[in-house]
């Protein structure tokens, strides 16, 4: 495809599944890459006498997947100064040639995607498919801010001015960036981060999640051997107690990118803006209430299938899900008895299967918090659906099975959900604009789908709505770098979009320069 500055550019390759040679040769690729994996800070100068974290599959809690050393607060001060040291070499290094290795790592991350998709299913317990698309959104985000490092930083803006004088605009690194992020997409938007801060010419400072310590190191050395010096990104696994808070408040951080909670967001906010130190940009992408809104006018067999993966797919972990469908009372029966139907094929179990669909939460937090939420839901809604696990294949793991419930209205959802139950509420043919502004009063603004085929309706709504992304008549999840830019307002995050062509821009600084000729 074209992107919007007319560069050619390709998403990256996915897996031809009715290919049986090509999927035979990634199992074995896979199966080839059992760990177990190490990880330790990756700050030159500093050895972290921190503790050493183990790491279990959520799959399969007996099983070991490797272990990791959080970094303690030396190392974390070491970084700094080690960051601060080696921005200015990075950002004067011309675009071109940072883009060049963001390229050169999405080559060697695509030759290589036999173990990262190894670490992916067992440290972060996604499916084979997410995770093949987990290393293909990974470097197309490295390939996307390498074009566009090159065509927004390559040369400065010759602006018009008086006879005799010479304009012109120059975009520079903002200075140390930090960022910060998720479990959900440990690879795509830990790389997605560190390659935008890297491109706009910044040293990184990069937390994994917990979660995913061991992904985000594997990507780190990656990115050094693609050329990116070890002191312009750096490595600091920990807890954001420790880690991230010590980064947030520290006066020479510039910049910090986040992908997370609201509430992770807000005392990350908090933090920066207490310090007697240069205003520091924030990019934070967080949580949503995303709804699906489906009138008498759409197939119902279209909206379960579209419902079910925007809901159920990755076990719901991501922001981008439908946790509600507003379905029109006329064919609220026919599509909940389908969407039961539906549910029951689901095969909740072993992520490293091809047959599996749904496997298990991040962990026993995360499968708390659903367990609870779940009884409130048995006690006070309708329950529509709900998967039968099989004790045998899911026993020794932080399993949930997926559920639909049909509730009166939003106010019974106090929070975001964050895994696979999808609420149902069901509307009135004049009930439309109640919809939406019960949709836009949550104050999140994420994702939207849309099922219709009155064009009417769909402009109405999609006009009304105050939602970063808005889906007509398929799922609402898996965006696409340079395709479908991805990110939400208000409560939902900052902006710009990931993988949109603003995105580098917020890791920008301006400068001037007016020569009298
Ligand atoms: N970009 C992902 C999607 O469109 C969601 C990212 C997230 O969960 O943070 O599904």
């Amino acid at each position: 495809p074209v992107n919007l500055y007319g560069e050619l550019r390709k998403n990256s390759m996915g897996v031809n599944f009715s290919n049986d040679n090509e999927l035979k040769a990634l199992a074995e690729a896979v199966q080839a890459k059992s760990g177990p994996w190490t990880a330790e800070p990756l700050v030159p100068g500093a050895k972290s006498t921190g503790a050493t974290v183990a790491v279990t599959n959520p799959a399969d809690r007996r099983q070991s997947v490797g272990s990791y050393v959080a970094a303690d607060s030396a190392t974390v001060e070491k970084a700094l100064a080690n960051a601060v040291a080696a921005q200015h070499n990075w950002d004067r290094l011309p675009a071109a040639s940072r883009a060049a290795i963001l390229e050169h790592a999405a080559e060697l991350l695509e030759a290589r995607r036999g173990e990262f998709i190894a670490l992916c299913v067992r440290e972060a317990g996604k499916s084979l498919p997410d995770s093949i698309a987990e290393i293909r959104e990974a470097a197309d985000f490295l390939r996307y801010y390498a074009t566009m490092a090159r065509r927004l930083f390559g040369h400065p803006e010759q602006l018009p001015g008086p006879t005799g004088e010479s304009n012109q605009l120059f975009l520079n690194g903002r200075g140390v960036f930090v960022c910060i992020s998720p479990w959900n997409f440990p690879l795509a938007i830990f790389l997605g981060q560190v390659s935008a801060a890297l491109a706009a010419g910044n040293a990184v400072i990069a937390k994994p999640a917990e979660q995913t310590s061991l992904i985000g190191y594997a990507a780190v050395k990656l990115l050094h051997e693609a050329g990116v010096p070890a002191e312009v990104l750096q490595y600091l696994p920990g807890d954001g107690a420790t880690v991230g808070a010590a980064l947030t408040k520290d006066p020479r951080v510039a910049g910090v990118a986040f992908t997370g909670s609201t509430e992770t967001a807000w005392a990350i906010n908090r933090a920066l803006a207490a310090r007697n130190a240069p205003i520091a940009a924030l990019i934070a992408e967080t949580g949503g209430q995303n709804a699906m809104i489906a009138d008498s006018s759409a197939l119902p067999e279209q909206i379960v299938k579209d419902v079910v993966a925007s809901a159920f797919q990755s076990a719901g972990q991501r922001c981008s899900a439908a946790r509600v469908l507003f379905v029109q009372e006329d064919i609220a029966d026919k599509v909940c008895e389908m969407l039961a139907g539906a549910m029951a094929e689901l095969k909740v179990g072993d992520p490293g299967q091809l047959s599996t669909d749904v496997g298990p939460v991040i962990d026993e937090d995360a499968k708390k918090i659903l367990v609870d939420h779940a009884a409130r839901m048995d006690k006070e809604a309708k329950k529509i659906g709900e998967v039968t696990l099989d004790a045998a294949n899911t026993g020794n793991g932080t399993f949930f099975a997926p559920r639909a419930y049909e509730i009166p209205g939003l106010s019974t959802l106090t929070r975001e959900i964050f895994g696979p139950v999808l609420h149902v509420i069901r509307w009135k043919a004049d009930e439309l604009p109640k919809v939406v502004e019960a949709i836009n009063a949550t104050g999140y603004g994420l994702t939207l789908g849309i099922h219709s085929r009155i064009n009417d309706t769909v402009d109405y709504i999609q006009s009304h709505a105050r939602v970063g992304n808005c889906y007509v008549n398929r799922n609402q999840i898996g965006a696409v770098v340079g395709v479908q830019p991805f990110g939400g307002e208000a409560l939902s995050g900052t902006g710009p979009k990931a993988g949109g062509p603003h995105y580098l821009l917020r890791f920008a600084g301006e400068r001037t320069l007016t020569i009298n000729t």
